[in-house]
């Protein structure tokens, strides 16, 4: 989190009775980090902060997303007057603020010095604030000034003021991690949805079990006739199972278990048996001559080869 407490530094050069606006600004635009509004208010409601607390004509919100070259206006003048026709040139001067670390300023189109970056085109003082987020430069607030700025004439103002932005930076970094970073990085909402789909099919599965059981304890206690016809209906039942992630419940040991019926004996029309793979090896328990009650259970995880 970060403090609302405005530093000191931030309000000594200011009157007393700019001070209190400032301390109401500096405040909301804390508070706004983290308010509960998605990313397009939270960068419109900044800006219109800023462009009061700095006295700007103008200004914008420039974001650049991951993998991407170009910031691109995400708030504010697209179409502002003072770029008209020097648009390229404000590109430029962009993708250079964005490369910084502090906020800095630029002086009117062939006024004072611009050692550090391309040439202001306009006849307006720009205030200009890299966003960074833990190294990666995310975006850059642009404030238009006019061609005297309320704030910033002197140079030690300008370091005020860009000092200033620094700080308010600070609270955009935070409010866009919150929401634009944060969704960016989908490992956990995308977990949470996967879970949510497997409850989903948990219950689908559920249900079929449940179907099936009802429908196969129809003929708990039925013979079909003969071992031929008798196999041909197992094999069926053993297939519908098997084709939905089904065992039976082999009575005798609890074990899930394949369901046959094989000749033994006797026994005219077969016996239906459990077969299934014990500690000791593969097993056939069980014996009804008639197609017992089942319970139907998971099919337990493929053994390892043996
Ligand atoms: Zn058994």
């Amino acid at each position: 989190m970060i403090s609302a407490t405005i530093p000191n530094e931030l309000l000594t050069p200011f009157k007393p009775v700019d001070q209190v606006a400032l301390r109401e600004e500096y405040a909301a635009l804390a508070e706004l980090a983290v308010a509960d509004c998605g990313l397009d208010h939270l960068l419109s409601r900044f800006l219109a902060h800023a462009v009061r607390l700095f006295g700007a004509t103008g200004g914008a919100i420039w974001l650049r997303a991951p993998g991407e070259t170009k910031p691109s206006i995400r708030a504010g003048d697209a179409e502002s007057p003072a770029w008209q026709a020097v648009s390229l040139e404000r590109e430029l001067l962009i993708r250079h603020a964005i490369s910084r670390t502090k906020s800095y300023f630029l002086h009117p189109r062939g006024t004072g010095h611009s050692r550090k970056s391309p040439c202001n085109p306009t006849d307006s003082f720009v205030l200009l604030g890299p966003v960074d987020s833990q190294g990666d430069r995310i975006g850059v607030v642009e404030l238009v000034l006019g061609r005297r700025p309320a704030h910033g004439t002197s140079p030690a103002e300008q370091r005020c003021c860009a000092n200033w932005l620094d700080h308010l930076t600070s609270f955009l970094r935070q409010g866009i991690e919150n929401r634009f970073l944060g969704n960016l990085s989908p490992l956990q909402p995308a977990l949470v949805n996967l879970a949510a789909t497997r409850e989903e099919i948990e219950n689908y599965q559920r249900a079929i079990r449940v179907s099936l059981e009802i429908t196969l304890n129809c003929y708990a206690g039925s013979s079909f006739g003969s071992l031929n016809n008798n196999r041909t209906f197992t094999k069926t039942v053993q297939e519908l199972l098997d084709s939905n992630g089904l065992r039976v419940e082999c009575p005798e040991c609890g074990s899930p278990a394949i369901l046959r019926c094989q000749a033994a004996g006797n026994a005219r029309t077969g016996v239906f048996l459990y077969d299934h793979y014990l500690h000791r090896g593969r097993t056939f328990h069980g014996g009804p001559t008639t197609f017992p009650k089942l319970k139907l259970v998971s099919k337990p995880p493929r053994r390892a080869a043996e």
